[in-house]
C-alpha cells in the first residue's frame, strides 16, 4: 500500500489531501497514515507468525501517545530507553509487562520506576549496570528481569553515528566477557536471568551482518546452556533500514527469512526492537516555501520547517524525498533549489540540489519523516515544536497541538532584581 497517492493533481494521505490539513493547522505540520503504520506492523507480525515472538516497538523511533496508544492496540510491547518513555508507554496504555529497557545509562531513578511498574526484562549493557540493578531490586524486596547485551562486533556497514556493534561502540558487554557476566548474575540473588539481546545499528540494508550477529549470539546461547545457565529469550534487537532514496533494504520475509536461519537450533522466544521499519514510511513532514531566492551559486527555496524539526540531514546527511504537494507539471519552468529552514545554520537544510517547480507560499513534503523526524525535534532558534497529525481514511485527528513560545519560557526566571 502506498498512503501518498496524488488525485486531482494534488497530494494525499490516505483519503485526505494535505493541502486541507495545512489550511487548518498550519505549517510546519508532522503527518502519519495510520494504515501505513498498521500495516508495518501486520507485515513484521506476519513474518514471524511461526515463531513464538514479541515485537518491542523502538519508542525513541517516535514517542507520541497516540502512535504508542495505536501499536499497544495491536499487541505491540515497547523497547524503552529512559524513565519518560516507560511513562510515555504506561500513559498510552501500553502494558509494562512487554516493556523491555535498553541503554548504556539507565539511572537509580530509572530501574527503580522501571522494576516498579513490572517489566519485562533490563537489557543490561555493564558489569556496573548488573550490579546496580542488583542492588536496586534487592533494596525492593524483587527480583529483576535481565538479559544482557552483548556486542558481537560485527560492522553494520550503516552511518558511523548510529553503528552499535563495533567493539568500539559504547554499547553492550563484550562478547568475549558473557559467560562470566552470565555466571555473575546467577550468582546474584535478586536478578532473575530472563535471555540475550544484541542490536547492531540502524538502518540498515545489507542482511550478512545481521547473520554474522546472530550466529555469534546462537553460538552463546549454547555454550551458555551448557554452562548450565537457561534462557527464556533471544532479542535480535532494532529492525532492518527503510528506503529514503535509492537504498534497496530487504523486505521484511527476507530478513525474517536470515534471522530464522542463524537462530534454526534454537527454540527460545524471540524479542524484535523495530522503529524505524514501523514508523518511518509512515509520515511526512508538511512544510510551506516562504521565499525563492536566488543566490550567486544556487538557488534556495526557505521553508518554514527547519533543522529543529528534522535534524536527520543536518546531523547524518539524511537524504528526505520532497515533492510537490501540488503536483507539478513538467513543462512549467523549474530550477534546482536547496530547500533551507530559517535557522541561523548553514547545517540547517532540509535537502539539497533538488528540481522543483517552485512558487512562493507552496506547499513542499518531506517524506520518510516517520521515525526520528518530531522524536529528535528541539527548540533551536525559539521555534515551538510542529503540530502532529494521524490521518486515518477520509479522517485526520490532531495528536499534537504545535508548541507555542509561552510553553518554551515556561519554566524560565528572569534574575532576582
Ligand atoms: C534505536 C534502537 C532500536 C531501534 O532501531 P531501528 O533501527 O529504529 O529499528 C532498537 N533497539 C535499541 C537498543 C535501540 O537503541
Amino acid at each position: 500500500m502506498n498512503p501518498y497517492q496524488y488525485k486531482d493533481g494534488e497530494l494525499h494521505v490516505e483519503d485526505v489531501p494535505l493541502a486541507r490539513i495545512a489550511a487548518a493547522i498550519g505549517t510546519p505540520c508532522y503527518v502519519y497514515s495510520r494504515a501505513a503504520l498498521t500495516e508495518a506492523y501486520a507485515a513484521y507480525a506476519q513474518a514471524f507468525e511461526a515463531r513464538d515472538h514479541l515485537v518491542c516497538y523502538a519508542v525513541k523511533a517516535n514517542s507520541n501517545l497516540a502512535i504508542l496508544d495505536l501499536f499497544a492496540r495491536l499487541g505491540s510491547g515497547f523497547d524503552i530507553v529512559s524513565g519518560g518513555e516507560l511513562k510515555r508507554v504506561l500513559a498510552a496504555g501500553g502494558d509494562p509487562a512487554k516493556v523491555v529497557f535498553s541503554g548504556v545509562g539507565k539511572s537509580e531513578e530509572e530501574i527503580r520506576a522501571a522494576l516498579q511498574a513490572g517489566i519485562l526484562c533490563f537489557n543490561i549493557e555493564s558489569a556496573s549496570e548488573l550490579e546496580r540493578v542488583n542492588r536496586i531490586a534487592g533494596a525492593l524486596r524483587m527480583r529483576a528481569p535481565i538479559s544482557l547485551r552483548v556486542n558481537p562486533d560485527v560492522d553494520a556497514g550503516t552511518h558511523p553515528y548510529i553503528a552499535t556493534g563495533l567493539k568500539q561502540n559504547k554499547f553492550g558487554v563484550a562478547y568475549a566477557d558473557a559467560p562470566a557476566l552470565y555466571a555473575r548474575a546467577r550468582s546474584l540473588p535478586h536478578v532473575t536471568i530472563e535471555g540475550v539481546d544484541c542490536h547492531i545499528g540502524s538502518q540498515l540494508t545489507d542482511l550478512a551482518p545481521i547473520a554474522e550477529a546472530l550466529g555469534k549470539i546462537a553460538d552463546l546461547v549454547a555454550r551458555l546452556e551448557r554452562d548450565g545457565i537457561e534462557l527464556k529469550h533471544v532479542d535480535v534487537g532494532g529492525g532492518v533500514g527503510i528506503r529514503y532514496q535509492s537504498e534497496t533494504p530487504p523486505p521484511i520475509s527476507e530478513y525474517a527469512a536470515v534471522v530464522l536461519k542463524a537462530l534454526r537450533n534454537d527454540r527460545h522466544k524471540l524479542l524484535f526492537e523495530p522503529g524505524r521499519v514501523l514508523a518511518g514510511n509512515a509520515g511526512l513532514l508538511l512544510t510551506r516555501i516562504e521565499y525563492l531566492k536566488q543566490g550567486e551559486d544556487r538557488s534556495f527555496a526557505v521553508v518554514d520547517a527547519a533543522m529543529n524539526d528534522l535534524v536527520r540531514p543536518a546531523l547524518y546527511d539524511a537524504w528526505h524525498d520532497v515533492l510537490a504537494v501540488v503536483q507539478q507539471s513538467p513543462a512549467a519552468p523549474a530550477d534546482v533549489y536547496d530547500v533551507v529552514g530559517p535557522i541561523c545554520e548553514t547545517g540547517d537544510f532540509l535537502a539539497r540540489a533538488r528540481r522543483l517547480n517552485a512558487r512562493e507560499g507552496d506547499l513542499l513534503a518531506i517524506m520518510s519523516a516517520g521515525a526520528y523526524g518530531m522524536s529528535m525535534a528541539s527548540n533551536y532558534n525559539t521555534r515551538p515544536r510542529a503540530a502532529e497529525v494521524m490521518v486515518d481514511g477520509g479522517e485526520y485527528h490532531v495528536i499534537r497541538d504545535r508548541e507555542e513560545v509561552s510553553d518554551l519560557i515556561a519554566r524560565e526566571r528572569r534574575l532576582p532584581s
